[in-house]
């Protein structure tokens, strides 16, 4: 029996742990929902880095490690491989792919947050959907901006920002009433990927609107990338049933 070890914290991971059985662990970093419906074990917080993460490979021998964490998660992929490499143990991976700018999209790309700032200087209106990295620029909102920021948790707004706690799928009939509602005029995003979050994209299509986009991190290649959980999860079929 191969043990695995896979790393999660995205709904394309939860699809996976659902699928493995008692000797399987999944885990995540602790930030969101931890799901209490797994006949897997899994296992919550840090490692300790890429050192502390090839200890618990060995002494968990584990088999696999697979990576199914966010594309912007580098340091947890960058940890995965290092750790995998320390401890001869193979490393698969979702690497989920990058949504392609379509015909009448205006993407302006950055890579942080001074960019960001800049990039977002001339409009007053944005909708941000970057998880919690706005929360903690909240008191430097300029004068002619209003902010919404998207994100998973509950957290208090201000004179100039509201927070929505709300987690996708989002649907284009959702996102249009949002976009009227709090007269949108940017979106900022991260290059996801995948379907649950792309209706924004869509609805800035067809407003015309920019989009801010976060340009994604590097990752690491690994012995096996997968683009699709249904593929990753054909090719795990044999170590787990
Ligand atoms: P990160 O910067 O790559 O990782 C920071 C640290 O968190 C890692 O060094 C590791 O701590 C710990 N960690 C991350 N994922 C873990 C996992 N699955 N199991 C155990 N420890 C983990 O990651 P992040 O961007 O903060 O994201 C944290 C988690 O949220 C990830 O699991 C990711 O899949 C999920 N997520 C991230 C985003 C995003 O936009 N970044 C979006 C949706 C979901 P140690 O070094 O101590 O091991």
């Amino acid at each position: 029996m191969t043990r695995i070890l896979l790393l999660g914290g995205t709904g394309d991971a939860l699809q996976i742990a659902r699928r493995l059985g008692p000797d399987h662990v999944y885990s995540l970093a602790g930030l969101g929902k931890v799901p209490t419906d797994l006949a897997c074990t899994v296992r919550v917080g840090g490692f300790g880095g890429a050192d502390g993460l090839a200890r618990y490979l060995d002494d968990e021998r584990i088999g696999l490690l697979v990576d199914a964490t966010h594309p912007y998660a580098a340091q947890i992929s960058a940890n995965a491989f290092a750790a995998s490499r320390a401890a001869h143990v193979p490393c698969w991976a979702l690497r989920r792919p990058a949504w392609q700018p379509q015909t009448g999209d205006d993407w302006r790309m950055v890579d942080n947050w001074a960019e960001l700032t800049s990039a977002l200087a001339p409009f007053s209106r944005p909708l941000f959907t970057l998880g919690r990295e706005p929360l903690a620029h909240l008191d430097e909102i300029p004068a002619h901006q209003h902010w919404i920021v998207r994100c998973l948790e509950a957290h208090p707004g201000n004179a100039q920002a509201r927070i929505l706690d709300a987690r996708g799928p989002f649907t284009v009939e959702g996102e249009r009433s949002l976009f009227s509602a709090s007269r949108i005029d940017v979106v900022i995003s991260k290059n996801s990927g995948g379907n649950a979050t792309e209706a924004k994209l869509e609805v800035a299509r067809e407003r015309s609107l920019p989009v801010i986009m976060l340009r994604r991190p590097d990752l690491p290649s690994v012995e096996r990338e997968f683009t699709r959980a249904a593929d990753l999860l054909d090719a795990l079929q044999t170590l787990i049933s």
